[in-house]
């Protein structure tokens, strides 16, 4: 940690950073105690990972890194209540799919964790977790900063792409087809339901669950749309914001189905109204939102089939600025507003 206000130190100093194992018996566990324990396992392919200054990365030749951090809040971003080892998914998740956005390959990360106590029962399942995704995608931690506070973790992950062949934002042409991996609104659905706006229960709740809990980020599928998407997004804040974005990096338009967005039985099963809000508007659905020319729909199919992961037409990129969104009969629906930190009620 750099720096920290006077009155942070003192009280650090003088209290420690307290473990929670067992109440009766509190343990002090400090900074770099909980460091060396949970956050330190040796590193492959970094020249130098965590303990010194900076950590040390060889970028392999003639390769551009690709760098994006993503925080995660409590309470804004994750429910107090969710499992440990979920959240330590979905923190790295959630940056692996920026990556994924990208046509990146993942190297390596750092992680800024910022906690309220020490509580060992937490470190551990968030630890497993985090390194699971981070073995499953060959990525290593390479360093960080653990500070006192406010539950929060941020983590910051370097990939590699080769110059020219990132995928962007900007490049979608009219004529284009819009395209979206796997399928939309389960993660809403399961806030819906966690704020009891939607009745779920059993097997159901817990599929929407584990959407909104353990999103896969799609790696595989954004390296094999390098050289055939002509933009790409990750999706985070809904499908129609995150399109705007899009949309107007691009300086483009489009037309979108909703009856051609893939979603899965439950919300198939919700009103009509609902299954809008979750398609369209519905954030943290991590999947890939890409354009690609009509000549390329088969080579874009055998990307989707290579990656294991379906890929679905949903939409046409057009001259005339601005979104439209036709139901199944090609009438008009108004799209749902996209999620905003500083503009969400
Ligand atoms: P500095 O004082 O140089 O900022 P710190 O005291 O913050 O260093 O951290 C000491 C070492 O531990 C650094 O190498 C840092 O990268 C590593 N580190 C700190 N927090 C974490 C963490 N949450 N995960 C992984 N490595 C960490
Ligand atoms: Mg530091």
């Amino acid at each position: 940690m750099p720096h920290a206000l006077t009155g942070v130190i003192a009280s650090r100093t003088s209290r420690g950073i307290r473990a929670t194992i067992g109440e009766n018996a509190p343990m002090p566990v400090g900074e770099f105690d909980l460091i060396a324990k949970y956050f330190s396992r040796p590193v492959r392919h970094a020249v130098l990972g965590g303990g010194d200054d900076c950590a040390l990365l060889q970028p392999r030749p003639g390769m551009t890194w690709a760098v994006s951090t993503d925080a995660l809040v409590e309470g804004r971003h994750f429910l107090s209540t969710v499992a440990p080892d979920a959240l330590g998914h979905k923190a790295l998740a959630v940056n692996l799919s920026d990556l994924a956005a990208c046509g990146a390959r993942p190297v390596a990360f750092t992680l800024a964790l910022t906690l309220p106590r020490v509580d060992e029962a937490f470190l551990a399942g968030f630890a497993a977790g985090l390194y699971a995704l981070a073995e499953a995608h060959g990525i290593e931690l390479v360093g960080g900063d653990t500070t006192a506070g406010p539950l929060t973790i941020c983590i910051t992950v370097m990939g590699e792409v080769p110059p020219g062949q990132a995928l962007r934002r900007a490049g979608a042409r009219p004529g284009d087809d819009l395209w979206v991996s796997g399928r939309l609104g389960d993660a809403r659905l399961a806030l819906e339901a966690f704020r009891g706006q939607a009745a779920l229960r059993g097997e159901a709740f817990e599929d929407v669950r584990r959407a909104m809990e353990r999103p896969q980020p799609r790696v595989a599928l954004g390296l094999a749309l390098r050289g055939i998407a002509s933009a790409a997004i990750d999706l985070s804040d809904g499908l129609v914001g995150d399109l705007g974005h899009v949309l107007r990096a691009s300086g483009v338009g489009a037309t979108l189905r909703l009856a051609d967005i893939p979603h899965g039985e439950h919300v198939a099963a919700c009103t009509e109204a609902q299954r809008r809000v979750c398609l369209l508007g519905g954030g943290d659905d991590y999947e890939l939102l890409f354009c690609a020319a009509p000549a390329d729909r088969e080579r874009v199919r055998a990307a989707g089939a290579e990656a294991g992961v379906a890929v679905s037409r949903i939409g046409t990129i057009e001259v005339a600025k601005g979104l439209r969104v036709v139901d199944g009969a090609g009438t008009s629906v108004v799209p749902e507003r996209a999620f905003d930190h500083f503009l969400a009620s």
